[in-house]
């Protein structure tokens, strides 16, 4: 089919960040811009204080939650698999699988489709609607865990390891680091499918969000605040704690009793960094693609050229070269990865 368009005019990378001309609209932007879609509510792609944005309504509620409610001028909620007309440009909205609300964004200009992706995976996660494919000319895709060393188990058999060991040792508690958005509410879900019925304790940075999880149908059963009041060290002997990695290092974790550190990240893959970080029972959970499921996708698109960004760039583009398709790094700048 003839294209009147090229993509590299219907897409460029400017310092905010995606740039699309004819649409005159910015995907994910790092800076303040005047029109934003937004694919995810992570911090890195969602930022407070743009003039408009157009994301899924699950992501205006984050951005809400996160930033308060005038965390932009105007928005607008995109309902997925609905197209919508931005300057002549077609814009739809298409699930992720990556958190809650998560997006891929197709846009197509006269005879041009390019789908940019986000942030996705394709491991089955019940807190959030599936990865969809969509054909497309070019594909832009996500590289976190873009090596081949990366790949992912399936998330059951991790969280099955967590309740061996704590029915092995009952009398230690079990601290879970998790991302506040998405990882924390997947692994609660996961311990749920997995049969544990007993209250799961959550460090307050999780409330607001799993609350939101809940009140949208994810059920992750009876939460509890991990805090002083709610008992002395004793009372969580054998209890399951989640909280942000970060809350790990500092006194909250000192009352609970001889703890055991796990932390749920596709990094775990990587044995030295589970031992730096001090983390005895590191779990491979992941949000991100990991290398198989990222050379699935790209096939599945049937993208002539792919576009890659943030993570490891050069190793996915190589494959892609010697497989025969065109690919480039786009080397956007400002994506630190909040949630793997
Ligand atoms: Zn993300």
């Amino acid at each position: 089919m003839f294209k009147a368009m090229r993509a590299s005019d219907l897409f460029k990378s400017r310092p905010e960040g995606l740039y699309c001309p004819p649409g005159d609209f910015f995907i994910d932007p790092v800076r303040s811009v005047e029109r934003a879609l937004i694919t995810h509510g992570h911090s890195d792609h969602a930022r407070s204080g743009h003039s408009s944005v157009l994301a899924t309504q699950e992501t205006l509620d984050i951005m809400g939650l996160r930033y308060g409610e005038d965390f932009a001028g105007t928005t607008q909620a995109a309902t997925l698999g609905e197209t919508l007309d931005i300057n002549g440009v077609a814009v739809t909205f298409h699930p992720a699988g990556h958190v809650l609300g998560s997006a891929q964004i197709c846009v197509e200009h006269k005879g041009m489709r390019i789908v940019a992706s986000g942030d996705y995976k394709r491991q089955k996660d019940a807190t959030c609607l599936p990865f969809e494919p969509i054909r497309c000319d070019v594909f832009i895709t996500e590289a976190t865990f873009g090596l081949p060393v990366f790949r992912h188990p399936p998330d059951r058999d991790e969280i099955a390891r967590v309740l061996k060991s704590a029915a092995q040792f009952p009398e230690r508690s079990h601290l879970i680091g998790a991302y506040a958005l998405g990882k924390a509410q997947r692994v609660m879900r996961l311990l749920r499918d997995a049969g544990y019925d007993r209250p799961i304790y959550i460090h307050g940075a999780l409330a607001k969000l799993s609350d939101y999880y809940q009140s949208q149908g994810v059920d992750l059963g009876h939460l509890e605040p991990a805090t002083v009041e709610s008992g002395g060290k004793a009372d969580f002997a054998g209890a399951i704690v989640v909280g942000p990695p970060s809350a790990f290092a500092d006194r909250w974790a000192r009352r609970f009793p001889d703890p055991i550190s796990c932390f749920a990240s596709g990094w775990m893959r990587i044995r030295q960094r589970a031992k730096q970080g001090g983390v005895e029972l590191p779990l491979i959970i992941s949000d991100h693609a990991d290398w198989d499921e990222l050379i699935v996708t790209i096939k599945e698109t049937g993208a002539e050229e792919i576009w890659v960004t943030h993570g490891r760039e050069e190793a996915l583009v190589r494959w892609c070269e010697l497989e025969g398709i065109a690919a480039r790094p786009l080397h956007l700048v400002g994506y630190e990865d909040e949630g793997d």
